[in-house]
């Protein structure tokens, strides 16, 4: 993972999502796609929600969503740092891109992402 990415994406009622909580090199063009995938997991988490949640249980709800994303959302800005180095600076991504364009595009929503496992070469 990233060193120095967030630790946390929410206080309070407020939740970052999009660059202002895991800005990205674009050289992956993956920082738009991973806002997006952010704006889904909201949906995902808040789905079952029809009243105002306690501040507890919002407060609940956005760990849950940071823990749904950080690690997947970490790992893609990670990546995107190694592509912009130089060929010979030491990869600590395993990868290959093939493997990884797979791990981009193949997203079934944070729900399910919570459920599976990262490739354990990532
Ligand atoms: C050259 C380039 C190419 C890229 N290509 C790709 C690509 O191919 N694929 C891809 O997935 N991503 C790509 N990206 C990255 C992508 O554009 C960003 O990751 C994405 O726009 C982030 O969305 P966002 O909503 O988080 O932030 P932003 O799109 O930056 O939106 C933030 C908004 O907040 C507004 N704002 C800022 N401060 C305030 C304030 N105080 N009050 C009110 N409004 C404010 C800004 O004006 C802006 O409209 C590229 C980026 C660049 C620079």
């Amino acid at each position: 993972m990233l060193k120095d990415s967030l630790e946390g994406w929410h206080r309070g009622r407020v939740i970052l999502i999009g660059d202002a909580a895991h800005a990205m090199l674009p050289t992956q063009g993956q920082g738009a796609s991973q806002a997006i995938e952010d704006a889904e997991a909201l949906g995902a988490f808040f789905e079952s929600i029809s009243e105002t949640p306690s501040a507890d249980a919002l407060s609940e709800i956005l760990e849950n969503i940071f823990q749904a994303r950080y690690a997947r959302v970490s790992l893609i800005q990670a990546y995107s740092r190694e592509a912009a180095k130089p060929a010979a600076a030491k990869k600590t991504v395993t990868l290959r891109p093939d493997e990884f364009m797979k791990f981009n595009c193949m997203y079934r929503g944070a729900k399910a992402w919570s459920n599976e496992e990262i490739p354990a070469s990532a």
